[in-house]
């Protein structure tokens, strides 16, 4: 295909719309970034987009939307077909969350090494809480995407230039640690793979480096940008904002994000507001929940839950309110139960059943089984009620609710609406 002026617009403003999909990058024209604005020509669209040090630092940049502007005959190459390999299923992907790998300069002698660094990837990733209890309502694959040349452009040094499938390259917007993508292509091959809950791009480089945005991006072989993909599914997953912070005051009221407020803690716990129900409690990233000063971007006027979470720093766990939405945005992605038909079997035995999520570590499924508004004492994932106690007036109501009554999650309303699956079957005559 060839590129037209129109095309590299669409390109663009779909590249700028997935941006913005990311509470990563909605950060709008904000003074506090213009400092890191590194330089382009005026007017030109640009994105914020965070830039991760190897110390675990992060900060936000602004750089061009499309990198890749000026495009040569080798980046115009459809997405070939490719093997789309399972890493890990625990079910149907219309009741899990599906994390797609997609690789950049490897070539087909190198697709082991690939498998390899997904399976770091992943381990560093469920290292992790909530990710490790919550593993199983994940799903893995990997798209294996063979390029024609081994490594990615600019790197070791800038100005290498390679030949690979996805166009991957270091020193994106001029800063050396950013790993930029060409997202359109990336999406193109993670559509080979079930229904995408998020796309990891990993390069074929052990250099530190890696980038958040609709499709993340890591270094497939640096032991450490793992932890990049770890924060990102943070924003992209659970919604949650950024915790460090940039010189200047907070401008404007409250933030949507559950982990970050301008409320400090007084008012917070006065008016019930954000994690006012954490406040004082111990929080899984060391010392205990309250409403530290400096978060999204600014030094004063806002507050974060704790003092050094991975929304914060890289290689560190999620805090309490943070590990809350998170679990709840798990279930609103993979939804927690579903129902089997009722079926009646030959001794007259009507036999109801469901299928839940089953969490480890910490968390507890419970069903309550209720016919006819009516508790039983059944409490597994099946029922049988002899069709002779179901005779007399119909339609028959049979209920269970499934609910994961896990101590990480301490808002009803989120338990209600995301860890809570109410299951009806009515029998008719
Ligand atoms: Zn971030």
């Amino acid at each position: 295909m060839r590129r037209s002026p129109t095309h590299v617009r669409r390109l663009a403003a779909g590249l700028l719309a997935g941006a913005l999909a990311s509470t990563a990058l909605v950060l709008g024209s904000s003074p506090a970034h213009a400092a890191h604005a590194p330089l382009t020509a005026p007017g030109a669209p640009t994105q914020l987009r965070e830039v991760f040090s190897p110390d675990g630092s992060i900060r936000t940049a602004r750089v061009p939307v499309a990198p890749q502007a000026a495009p040569d005959a080798r980046t115009e190459r459809a997405a070939e077909a490719a093997t789309v390999e399972p890493v890990e299923v625990n079910g149907p992907s219309s009741g899990k969350l599906d994390l797609v790998f997609v690789g950049d300069g490897y070539t087909a002698a190198q697709l082991d090494t690939y498998r390899r660094d997904v399976r770091s990837k992943v381990a560093e990733l469920f290292a992790v809480e909530p990710y490790k209890s919550y593993r199983s309502l994940f799903n893995i694959w990997q798209v294996d995407v063979v390029s024609r040349e081994s490594g990615v452009d600019d790197d070791p040094t800038q100005g290498v230039r390679r030949d690979t499938a996805l166009d991957m390259n270091y020193y994106c917007g001029g800063l050396d640690r950013l790993l930029c993508v060409d997202e359109a292509k990336a999406q193109q091959y993670a559509a080979q793979a079930p229904q995408a809950d998020q796309v990891i791009a990993l390069a074929n480089s052990s250099t530190y480096g890696g980038a958040g945005g609709t499709v993340a991006t890591a270094a497939g072989g640096n032991a450490r940008s793992g932890q990049i993909a770890v924060h990102e599914l943070g924003h992209s997953l659970g919604g949650l904002a950024d915790e460090y912070d940039s010189p200047g005051a907070h401008q404007g009221g409250e933030e949507p994000e559950p982990n970050v407020s301008v409320y400090p803690r007084a008012t917070m716990s006065a008016y019930r507001l954000k994690w006012y129900r954490w406040l004082g409690q111990p929080t899984p990233d060391g010392g205990t929940v309250g409403t530290y000063e400096g978060a999204k971007y600014a030094a004063t006027g806002i507050y974060r839950p704790s003092q050094n979470s991975i929304m914060r720093t890289l290689g560190r766990e999620f805090n309490a309110p943070s590990r809350e939405a998170m679990i709840a945005a798990f279930y609103r992605k993979a939804g927690l139960a579903a129902q089997t038909p009722a079926t009646r079997d030959a001794f007259g035995i009507w036999r109801f059943g469901v299928t839940a999520q089953q969490p480890a570590g910490g968390s507890r499924v419970t069903v309550r089984w209720r016919v006819d508004g009516h508790r039983v004492p059944a409490t597994g994932l099946r029922l049988g009620i002899p069709a002779a106690l179901l005779a007399g007036k119909a339609p028959h109501h049979v209920t269970a609710t499934v609910t994961d009554e896990t101590p990480w999650v301490r808002d009803p309303e989120l338990r209600s609406r995301y860890l809570t699956s109410t299951l009806e079957w009515t029998l008719r005559p």
